[in-house]
């Protein structure tokens, strides 16, 4: 089955996000149905449950947290970027990822959690407004699109060969915290 472009950009936008945070690894991903899903992008378990309430929540378990809230919601916000007539409804799972790490973030403080995922929003904009992200999504998306499937080490090797040609071609790149 031909890989759908939109879903295609739709998950190299989790990818690319986890990628720049330095979070994942993505260990396989696809934009090719899969349990009633359009794509997917899959990540190695961390050793620690940042959700489970009964874990307490270092500084470390909190950057998590707000790392893993920025790729969730990069998928949509990319896709919707690149196709403006993206349906919201496509949110779904990854809305429900977002809110549930916004609850523990916040203490299950639901006015807090939606604030939280709000600045997660405009923070993952100051990724967007750069040249380098555009760069990476294509370069993944392209290949996604292609392949249907990619492993973890694939995706790995396109970001930064797609990281090494910007940088030739760009001179430096710009940081972000
Ligand atoms: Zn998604």
């Amino acid at each position: 089955m031909r890989a759908s472009q939109s879903t295609a950009v739709h998950e190299a936008g989790h990818a690319v996000m986890a990628h720049l945070l330095h979070r994942g690894p993505v260990i396989r991903m696809g934009a090719v149905p899969s349990n009633e899903r359009n794509g997917f992008t899959d990540f190695r378990h961390t050793r620690k449950d940042w959700l489970d309430p009964a874990v307490p929540l270092t500084r470390h378990g909190r950057q998590w947290l707000w790392d893993f809230t920025l790729i969730a919601i990069a998928g949509y916000l990319t896709q919707r970027d690149r196709y403006p007539e993206t349906p919201e409804g496509s949110l779904g799972p990854d809305i429900r990822n977002a809110q549930a790490l916004a609850l523990r973030a916040c203490e299950n403080d639901e006015a807090r959690a939606i604030a939280y995922v709000t600045k997660a929003a405009e923070r993952l904009s100051l990724y967007t407004e750069q040249s380098i992200y555009w760069t990476l999504i294509d370069a993944l998306a392209q290949a996604l699109t292609k392949h249907g499937i990619l492993t973890g080490s694939q995706v790995r090797d396109i970001l930064v060969a797609a990281t090494k040609s910007y940088s030739v071609k760009s001179g430096r790149l710009r940081q972000l915290g």
